[in-house]
């Protein structure tokens, strides 16, 4: 009950752990978790050192066989908030590999059911706001952009250019990145097709060795615009659906040039996200936004009415211990 009590003070931030299940033709490894219960995970620490174990605590743990469906079923209360004019970020943090594509997209090969949670977000607005077609009139529009090395860049564009953005804070038009293209959409079919395209242009400049996509940011922005049929009074909300770079620490003995540069930047802007979310957790008047362009991008989104949701993703293999760990951490920090 007092736990209840402690998250309605905090109510705005969730803290949500998500663990992967193991990969075809890895049957044979022991998972470092060793038991999830309600919003409890224990992970053994045992090595040849000897035996030990951690637990951490969130508003909720979901273990390998957690569902899309299952990881989606709570979400609706936020969604509907920003059909009532509220801000939402939902952001994914993990290592590499640890499943935040899976959570916020789907695997490779995308099915009804195994769509991610954009596609089910997006889903639902357009089915609330059919339901509430007879009191507002709901326009909804995307923009989907890639942070890299503290670039902005716009993912939406369809004649390959790769021109870098500014950042402008406009609570009144609710776009802060003005420059990116926004697209105006009515059906999941609309959102699939712009995330098809989205994807394709972070591939670019990625080789084999180089996959980009784990060292960048990438948030797809859902800007909602509802007209009250009766009074006229318009409501705007957003909602920020954030697939951050993989939070693995590089040996800065063994990485130099782009990599080095890579990992900084990295580094800098998942601190900087630390920070300014552990600050609103602990009611902090001063809040440091200014420290990142991820952090910049999503100000009028983070804190005040706004509703936060972070999905922290572990792997489950021994050799990820210490990632896992450091993940756990960062997400107690926040929660
Ligand atoms: P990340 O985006 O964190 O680098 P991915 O989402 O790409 O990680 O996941 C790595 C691999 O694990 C992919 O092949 C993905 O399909 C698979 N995977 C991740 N999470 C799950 C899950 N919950 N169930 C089944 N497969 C998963
Ligand atoms: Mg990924």
């Amino acid at each position: 009950k007092l736990y209840n009590q402690v998250q309605d003070l905090k109510g705005s931030i969730r803290v949500y752990c998500r663990v992967r299940p193991f990969l075809s033709g890895q049957s044979n490894y022991m998972s470092t978790v060793d038991s999830i219960e309600d919003g409890n995970i224990t992970i053994s620490t045992a090595s040849k050192h000897g035996k030990g174990c951690k637990s951490f605590s969130f508003n909720k743990v979901f273990g390998p066989l957690a569902t899309q469906a299952e990881v989606f079923s709570d979400m609706q209360p936020l969604i509907r908030s920003v059909l009532d004019g509220y801000n939402v970020c939902i952001f994914a943090y993990g290592q590499t590999g640890s499943g935040k594509t899976y959570t916020m997209t789907g695997p490779k090969d995308l099915t009804d059911k195994n769509q991610g949670v954009n596609y089910r977000a997006l889903g639902d607005l357009f089915l609330l706001a059919e339901q509430r077609k007879d009191t507002f009139c709901y326009n909804v529009a995307v923009q989907m952009i890639e942070i890299y090395n503290e670039q902005v860049r716009d993912l939406l564009v369809t004649d390959g250019s790769n021109k870098r953005l500014e950042i402008r804070n406009s609570s009144h038009t609710g776009l802060n990145v003005p420059d990116a293209n926004i697209i105006p959409v009515s059906s999941t079919c609309d959102v699939i097709d712009l995330m098809y395209l989205g994807h394709r242009n972070r591939a670019v400049g990625a080789t084999a060795l180089n996959d980009r996509s784990s060292r960048s940011h990438s948030c797809l922005t859902v800007h909602v615009q509802g007209r009250d049929l009766t009074s006229g009074t318009i409501l705007r909300g957003c909602m920020h659906l954030v697939d951050l770079a993989g939070s693995e620490r590089v040996n800065k003995s063994e990485v130099t040039g782009d990599r080095l540069i890579e990992a900084k930047h990295i580094n800098k802007s998942l601190s900087a996200l630390g920070d300014v979310i552990a600050s609103l957790a602990q009611k902090n008047p001063h809040v440091p936004y200014r420290n990142s362009k991820l952090t910049q991008l999503l100000q009028d989104s983070l804190g005040g009415q706004a509703k936060t949701l972070m999905f922290v993703h572990i792997s489950p293999e021994p050799d990820a211990l210490g990632e896992t760990i450091s993940t756990l951490k960062f997400a107690e920090r926040v929660a």
